[in-house]
């Protein structure tokens, strides 16, 4: 069986948080052998405040190092953020309050963009055989994915197999948004690299998260659980149907469709809650993954810097990994070119300032209710 325990978490209060990390774990029944070498991956998408529900919560990190150290584990936390601020990924740690609980815990910091890198084939992967991973993923004794519960407005949720994301160094995450194109095509590369990462231990911060235009400019939400799952698959499928997505989600839809996973084998241990997250307004994550390549590559919601809220950092520019968001010139704020641009949404996740709206063209609105309209005619013709 693959085992899904949700245990209740009100706050952030450490106490508490190591209790309902503790239930989860032990709920699943994971033994922790003492003595691992164990590397934690948490979200760390940007350099934010825990309090702004961007990252994994430094309180449950400072929980999952307690039991590891109970246990004389050793640490480290790995991450490969999207962010291109001075200090890299090492500073969103310590923004993040990350650093803080490596230093408590003797914890190694690592950037995954730093790291040497190891080629791995995998027959079994759908889009992308071979691929470059961090050598560490492959000498730690254990892998902790430690994702963060929010939305995400191209692939709808991010969670346990989204986080693994943050496994491909630097660049390589922007050229593989370029390439992919496509949601489908995108939930197969998160797919292979789960296969390859394949995490014994996922831990899911759900005690705040966050819905809407997840996952960097959404609503703050408090479901108030801490999930664990031995895999990340399963405890997404389960995530999936508290949040109201079922079906919905494209990483799960295509690991049912890959026969990654059995949805019969999954046991759900606690009380599942229902939270109803409010869906990205950004309508390419609603649509079926066959539409959204036609869509993303032509009628689909672009990226408006707003000149209001924008402050001139760049981040958008540096990270488009198409050369779509220009700096025409250090006055005029950034400048989204159409023919080039991806939709991938790097540069409105990576907007430190939210200055960055995604609005539906004309065309797409009168696209998507068009389809809809047909949709409905169909369904009124099938029941008749
Ligand atoms: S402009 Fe933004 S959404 Fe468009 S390709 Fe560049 S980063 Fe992606
Ligand atoms: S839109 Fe955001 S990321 Fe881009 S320059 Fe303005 S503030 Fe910076």
């Amino acid at each position: 069986m693959l085992r899904v325990s949700i245990a209740k978490c009100k706050s952030y209060d450490k106490s508490e948080v190591l209790n309902a990390v503790e239930n989860a774990i032990s709920g699943i029944g994971f033994k922790i052998k003492p003595g691992s070498k164990v590397l934690l991956k948490p979200n760390v998408l940007m350099g934010a405040a825990p309090e702004k529900a961007i990252t994994t919560h430094p309180s449950v990190i400072d929980a999952v190092c307690t039991i590891l150290d109970k246990k004389k584990c050793k640490i480290w936390i790995g991450e490969s953020c999207g962010l291109v601020k001075k200090g890299g990924v090492l500073q969103a740690f310590e923004e993040a309050g990350i650093a803080k609980i490596a230093r408590k815990h003797d914890a190694r910091l690592v950037s995954f963009s730093k790291e040497k890198l190891r080629k791995v084939r995998n027959e079994q992967a759908a889009f992308e055989k071979e691929m470059h991973l961090p050598e560490i993923l492959f000498n730690v004794d254990l892998i902790i994915s430690l994702p963060k519960m929010k939305t995400h407005t191209l692939m709808l949720f991010t969670g346990g197999v989204k986080n693994l994301f943050g496994c491909i160094p630097g660049g390589k995450k922007q050229q593989y948004h370029a390439i992919t194109g496509t949601k489908e095509k995108f939930a197969n590369l998160l797919l292979d690299i789960w296969l390859n990462v394949k995490p014994a231990l996922t831990i899911m911060d759900g005690i705040e998260g966050m819905d809407g235009n997840g996952p960097g400019n959404g609503n703050i939400v408090k479901p108030g659980i801490i999930i664990a799952s031995d895999n990340a698959i399963a405890m997404d499928i389960v995530a999936e149907r508290m949040i109201g997505f079922e079906g919905e989600v494209p990483t799960n839809a295509i690991a049912l469709k890959r026969k990654l996973i059995n949805p019969a084998d999954i046991e759900v241990i606690g009380e599942e809650p229902r939270l109803n997250f409010v869906k990205p307004s950004a309508a390419v994550s609603k649509l079926p993954a066959w539409l959204s390549g036609f869509f993303l590559k032509r009628v689909v919601a672009y990226p408006h810097p707003n000149p209001k809220k924008c402050k001139n950092c760049w981040n958008c520019v540096k990270v488009c990994p198409v050369g779509a968001m220009e700096k025409r010139n250090e006055k005029d704020g950034p400048y989204c070119g159409k023919n080039k641009c991806i939709a991938c949404y790097c540069c409105q996740e990576m907007c430190p300032y939210d200055a960055i709206e995604l609005k539906r063209s004309v065309l797409f609105s009168i696209s998507i209710s068009a389809y809809y309209r047909v949709l409905n005619l169909f369904e009124k013709m099938r029941k008749e």
